[in-house]
């Protein structure tokens, strides 16, 4: 795992093809980028970094989609303040159609400067073959 090597990208653009995936896991292209073009990520852990790079690149369609119709919010949105510069999965178990991913992200606020991680086990959901983000305990 790595982290910290991915350049952060400007919002609403996305990387190159060959460009370091935001997740820090490969290129883009063959990393995160099929996955926000709509593929199936096959494993809880692909589908928590498509969304972490959905956050940093600021794609909230592909949040909403890859969010549990159960535990979705009505409105998402994003703070405009809040970079995220780096990915680090600590661990990730799948279990039938069930999945958990903990992971540390790390966040940049332009305003303030201040910086910071958050920590967080992501729970997973698949319905119909498809992985699903549900909450996090
Ligand atoms: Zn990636």
């Amino acid at each position: 795992m790595t982290f910290g090597a991915a350049a952060s990208v400007p919002r609403g653009r996305r990387p190159a093809a060959d460009a370091a995936c935001p997740c820090g896991a490969g290129r883009f292209g063959e990393c995160c980028g099929p996955v926000l073009a709509g593929a199936m990520a096959g494993t809880p852990e692909r589908l928590m970094r498509s969304r972490y790079t959905a956050f940093a690149l600021g794609d909230v369609r592909h949040l909403r989609d890859t969010w549990h119709p159960g535990t979705r919010p009505e409105d998402l949105t994003l703070d405009a303040d809040t970079e995220w510069v780096g990915l680090e999965v600590v661990a990730h178990t799948e279990d039938g159609d069930r999945g958990m991913v903990s992971f540390r992200a790390h966040w940049h606020e332009r305003g303030s400067g201040s910086r910071g991680v958050l920590e967080e086990r992501s729970r997973f959901a698949r319905r119909a073959g498809a992985w699903y983000y549900v909450d996090a305990v």
